[in-house]
This record gives structure tokens, sequence and C-alpha cells, in this order.
């Protein structure tokens, strides 16, 4: 036995730091960290401390002498991801290290040689977005291409100078890949050639140009790349199953010949594969790189074991063998929802997230992740008038470019001081629109193709259809509304909206959330159309499309460390129409195995119930329930007992016959001509649904 004393001694002494960078660390992830010569590559699943693992290692090799922290480089996919992985190190005691994507130390190099390279001209100047060039072009395009919006074909250049391919390339290559391009393939090719020329005579670079000119730098001139590997010569790359060619190739020009490289990613996880980023990068890294060490991490620390056993039926449902092992104490059972609208849907997404609240989760812990931004305004009106504090990753809704542009034409209807009758109230509304329509071109019952197909139409409308709608209900609300109090109330939101920025609840795409992490985690709108999105689910056998899909979900369900809702509605306003929708593909992978505990609400087709069987028309049958909660919504909407809409008895005889047809529907008691003009469709849609689901 040790002599007290030299017990005490040990007590006393500092710790070895590098004891400490490995103390909190599984085996797996122990023996990454101890991997401080590379190649090497961690493929493991989300949540298992890739991340963790980078940061760690980086401060171990540091720490042990392996690397100058000057000399190694830590290559994260976002701003944002840098800046955490920035303050994760300085955390560790290391503030020297830089931490940056693939970009912004692209654009460090570029600058640096810019100059001696170019016989002392300045470097062009950095074109924040493509959409100041490309805008002023696809309005000269021919016939109806004017009106689509420029930001899709910006997009689209994008996806094409990712990839290498020039303008005069354009075509085959997009036909190659099953582009579907917003506007049709030689005039995108036309577009893009006419911008790059444009580009250049501005002196301007775009983001793309800044990796392509790099790289040429890297390619023909053998001094700068010395220079540039001689000042690091230890690169960490997160996130590399989203990696581009582009970026590939600048990757193996910093590397040169030597091998301190280490790289982490999860193929379930790639969800850029649209914009030419390929997780082929990840699986073919051991290949590629001889000798590579391959280490994987098993543990998940992140998700409660609840929220694990739904994110691997996803995966496992694509023929996938992976399986998140849980780490984390038992927590709440997920909720897969159906709604009977979108309006309830809503609704109930603000009852989930104000529980989480009271509970005392706070508010920067929950998150509400969407597939597209055009879902975002409907929801921050919802949450606004909710009173909960949102934040939004990208433009919030009062301060996007459209609704400020719409608001200002209402200025017009409020420059005089006596209120004109015809301008109240519901008249008021009225006007609007038709100014709207007049001035913005916004119609909100014109056809989708009309307004162009494209994610920024898309948005746009949304945020309009959306500003329509609350110009509407407040003026249902006050029939004496003029048009100045209209727009003091809309300046009254914008305030509100502004407030709640700095720590409200997190509203943003499932593009943006990865490798981010929340307590509380809410996945609205999983319907057919908008996960899997329309486009991937119409690309004719493009398997790839709907496999990318499921992924960005298993992103956006893995990012849930307690609380995890996913939802859908039957019916979706769309354009002004109730649409039908049906749930998404991915939900029926969710289906649970009869041990498993998963909390289902009344009336989904995995509702416990469903599997019972219980009597038709009676409690606990699924249809009679779907009706019975569509009368309720029904009921609010026309503000009527729900008796006025249906009895009881009608909605049983339903639920026991399931009429299919409108004569079916007509013949039960309580049923008569009005009832069946009014809801049929309706009703006949959720006896459909039942019998499929
Ligand atoms: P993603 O695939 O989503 O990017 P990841 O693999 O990068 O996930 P991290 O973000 O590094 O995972 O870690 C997930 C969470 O688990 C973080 O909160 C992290 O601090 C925690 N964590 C990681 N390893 C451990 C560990 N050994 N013990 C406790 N917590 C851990
Ligand atoms: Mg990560």
């Amino acid at each position: 036995m040790a002599p007290a004393s030299l017990v005490v001694m040990s007590s006393l002494e500092p710790s070895d730091p590098r004891e400490d960078l490995l103390s909190d660390l599984d085996p797996e992830q122990r023996a990454a960290v101890l991997a401080v010569h590379g190649p090497v590559v961690i493929l493991a699943g989300a949540g298992s401390g890739k991340t963790r693992v980078i940061s760690r290692r980086t401060a171990y090799a540091i720490a042990t002498g392996v690397v100058a922290p000057d000399q190694a480089l830590v290559v994260t996919f976002t701003d944002k991801a840098a800046g955490e992985m920035g303050e994760r190190l300085r955390v560790l005691g290391l503030p020297g290290v830089t931490a940056r994507t693939f970009h912004a130390h692209a654009l460090s190099q570029i600058r640096h040689f810019w100059a001696s390279r170019h016989d002392g001209a300045d470097m062009p100047a950095l074109l924040d977005s493509k959409l100041s060039m490309v805008g002023p072009l696809a309005r000269h395009l021919p016939g109806n291409y004017r009106f689509r919006p420029a930001k899709d074909i910006a997009d689209e250049i994008e996806w094409a100078k990712v990839r290498r391919v020039a303008p005069r390339d354009y075509e085959r290559e997009a036909a190659a890949a099953h582009r579907e391009p917003p506007i049709p393939g030689d005039l995108l090719a036309k577009v893009y050639d006419q911008y790059e020329r444009l580009k250049v005579k501005a002196h301007r670079m775009d983001f793309e140009d800044l990796l392509l000119e790099t790289v040429r730098l890297l390619e023909d001139d053998p001094d700068a790349a010395e220079t540039v590997r001689a000042r690091k010569s230890w690169i960490s790359v997160d996130e590399y199953q989203d990696t581009n060619p582009l970026q590939e190739r600048l990757l193996e020009l910093w590397m040169g010949d030597r091998r301190d490289l280490c790289v982490v990613g999860d193929e379930d996880q790639a969800i850029y594969t649209f914009t030419g980023a390929s997780s082929g990068y990840l699986r073919s890294f051991a290949t590629r790189w001889e000798g590579a060490l391959e280490l994987s991490l098993m543990n998940n620390y992140r998700s409660s074991p609840q929220v694990l056993a739904l994110a691997n039926r996803l995966i496992s449902a694509d023929g996938r063998t992976k399986q998140l092992v849980a780490t984390r104490p038992d927590g709440p059972d997920p909720v897969i929802a159906k709604h009977t609208t979108d309006v309830v849907e809503l609704a109930a997404l603000c009852a989930w997230i104000t529980l989480r609240l009271r509970e005392g989760t706070k508010p920067a812990e929950v998150a509400v992740l969407v597939r597209i931004n055009a879902q975002l305004p409907p929801i921050e009106e919802a949450l606004t008038r909710a009173g909960i504090a949102y934040q939004v990753r990208g433009l919030r809704f009062y301060a996007r470019p459209e609704v400020r542009t719409a608001v200002i034409t209402l200025r017009k209807l409020a420059t005089s001081d006596a209120p004109d009758a015809s301008l109240l109230g519901p008249a008021l509304a009225g006007r609007v629109r038709a100014l709207w329509r007049e001035a913005l071109g916004f119609d909100e019952t014109a056809e989708e193709d009309e307004a162009g197909s494209g994610q920024e139409a898309r948005e746009r409308r949304a945020s309009l259809e959306t500003l329509l709608a609350i110009v509407e209900s407040l003026a249902a609300g006050d029939g004496t509304l003029t048009a100045t109090a209209l727009l003091a109330a809309l300046d009254a939101r914008a305030a509100h909206e502004r407030e709640g920025a700095a720590d409200g609840v997190n509203l943003l795409t499932l593009h943006r959330a990865k490798g981010l992490e929340w307590d509380a985690v809410a996945l609205p709108s999983l319907e057919e159309g908008n996960l899997p999105i329309r486009q991937a689910a119409s690309a004719a056998g493009d398997d790839e499309a709907i496999a990318e899909e499921r992924r960005l979900l298993y992103v956006g369900m893995t990012r849930a460390r307690e609380h995890l809702l996913l939802s859908w509605a039957l019916q979706r306003d769309v354009r002004g129409r109730m649409a039908r929708r049906e749930a998404s593909r991915f939900l029926d992978d969710l289906r649970p195995p009869p041990s498993n505990r998963v909390t289902v609400l009344p009336g989904s087709p995995m509702h416990p119930t469903a599997d019972r069987a219980p009597r038709p028309g009676a409690t606990g049958d699924p249809l009679f329930e779907t009706l019975r909660a569509w009368r309720t919504e029904q009921a609010r909407l026309e503000a009527v007992p729900p008796y006025v809409i249906a009895h009881d008895n009608t909605l049983t005889l339903i639920a026991q016959s399931r009429p299919r047809t409108r004569p079916a529907l007509r013949r039960i008691p309580g049923i008569g001509p009005d009832k069946l003009e009014r809801y049929g469709d309706e009703i006949l849609a959720i006896v459909e649904r039942s019998l499929i689901g």
C-alpha cells in the first residue's frame, strides 16, 4: 500500500491534460482520438460524437506535440458550425486553431495570392448572391419564362458550377443527371453563359468561382501550392458525406502528398446530393487512401432510446442494417399525430410547444424543422398568435421582401383620414386582394405552374397567402377595421416578431439542421408532396431522390434529445382551396412492431386500436374518431355547434357502412342534398383514407 503522504500528494498534482481530453470518451471514441496520424476515416451514425471526436483529436494531437496549433485545420460544413467548432477548441484551451468552411479557407488563399499572380490587379469583389445578375437576365427570357424566379435559375447554375460543368455542356450533363431545370435546358445554358460573361465584365466572382479559382491556382502554380501546404499540414473534415467534387479536389490539393487527413461522416445523413455532393467520397476513402485507418463509433449520446427506436425503423426500412445504440435514459414516447386540417395541425403544434415550455424546456431548446422555407410563414403566424417567441434561421416573415412590399402597397389605402365605407372590415380585405393582384401580380387562385414552380416562387406565394389570411382574419373579426388600423395591427405583429428573435423557439429547414441538436423537435406536414417533396416523388424511377428525402427525415428525427413530434394533416389549404393530403410514405415505415411503445393519436392508421379492430362506428374506431375530429373542426370554422354539421348517429352510420360514392353517402340518414353538396367530398375522402390506411 502506498504511504498516506504520497496518496495526498498525487491527488494534489494537476491532472494530466492529455488524460482530461480522453476521460469522458468511450473506447471507440478514445481510439479515434488517439489515432493522431492520418489518414483516418470515421464512419458513424448520428449523435455518436463525430464532431466531438474531431475537436478532441485536434486538441490531443496538439497537446502531445504531434502538430503545432497553427498547422491544424478543421473544415466544417457551415460558418455557424465553424464558429461552434472554434468555441469547442477554445474551451479546450486552443484559441489558435483554424476552423473554417471550404469556402472561407479558399478565400483566404486566393486573396493572398491574387495580386502577385495578376500583375497587381485587385481581386474581383465577391458576389454575395447571383440574383443581382441573374434577375435582369431572367426578365429578358421569352414568353412566360420571364416570370420564373431568378433564384431557381441561380441554384441550377450553382449545381452546374459545383460539378465543373460549363454552359456549353450544361444540357447534356443535366439530362444525364435527370435534372428538372426550372426553364428549358437550352435557355438555362444561355442564361448561364450570359451570367458568366456579365460577371467577368463587372469584375465579380461568385462562391463557386472562389473554389474554382483556388483549385486552378493550386493546380497550375507549384509555388503557391507549396506555400499553402506548408501552412496547414494536419486537416480534419466534418460532415464529409456532403462534399462536392470541387471541394474534394481542393482537399486533394491542400493535402498534396501528405497523409494527415481525418474525415468523419455518416452516409445516412447525405442530404446535398441534389447540389452535386456525393457520399461516395466518404465510402471510398479507405480504398483511395492506402493504409487508412477506418473506425466507427457505436453509441448514440444524443437521443433517448424512444427517439432512436423510431429513427432506426425509418432507416432499416430502406434496407440499411445500421442501428443507433442508445446510451441515454428513457424519454417520453415520440408522438405521431394525424390531423383533419392544416389549421388543426398548427394549433396542435403550438399546444405541444407550449406544453414543453411549461415543463421547463427553454425556447431555444425547441426546434420546428420544415422541408422548405415556404412552410414557415403559416407556422410563424400561428406562433405569433399563440404568443410564442421564435427565431428563424434565415429571414423572418415580416422582414421578407415580398411581405414588406405588400405591406407598403397597403399604405395607398390608408392615405385618407375619413375612411371610405367601402374600405371597412370584409370589404377592405377584398380591396387588399384586388390591390395585390394588380400591384404584385399575386393571384392566390392561380395554378402553381403559372407563377413558377421553383422554391423561391413557392416561398413568395406562401408568404403572400399567409399575409392575406392574416388580413382576412383581422377584417372578419372587426367589421369596422380601417386600412390605417390594419396597417397598425401588421406593424405591431412585425415588432413582436423582432422582439422574439433573440432566444425563441427555432424554426429552420431540415437542411440547415444538420449537426445540431435540441431537447424537443417537431416535424410538421409529413405528407406526400412535402416529404418526399413533389419533385422527388415525380422524378420517374429516381429512387435516389426518394432516398435523399428519407435521409432528410432521418436527419430531422435524430436532432431530438427527448421530445419528438411528427405530424400531418388530411387536408391543407393550397392556394385558397382545401386539398386532400396523404401521409408521407415514410410514416408507414414507422409503424411499430406490436411490443413497441409509440404514442399515436387516435384516428391514426398507426393507432393500436387500428390493429384491435374496435366495433365500427363506436368510440375508438379510427374512422369514427376521424369523422368526429373533422366535425369539430368544421363546426369551429363555421362557428356552429357540432350537431349542426352532423349528428353522432350519422357519423356512426358512415363509419359502419363506409360509403365510397356520393349516392351511397346520400342514402345515409342525416345526409341530405345540402350536406352532400357541402361536405360530401371531404367525408368520402376521409372514408377513402381509412380504407387505405
Ligand atoms: P451528427 O451526426 O448529428 O453530426 P455527431 O456524431 O457529430 O452527430 P456530436 O454532435 O459530436 O455527434 O455528439 C452528440 C452529442 O453527444 C453531443 O451533445 C455530445 O456532446 C454528446 N457526446 C458525445 N460523446 C459523448 C460521450 N462519450 N459522453 C457523453 N456525451 C457525449
Ligand atoms: Mg456532427
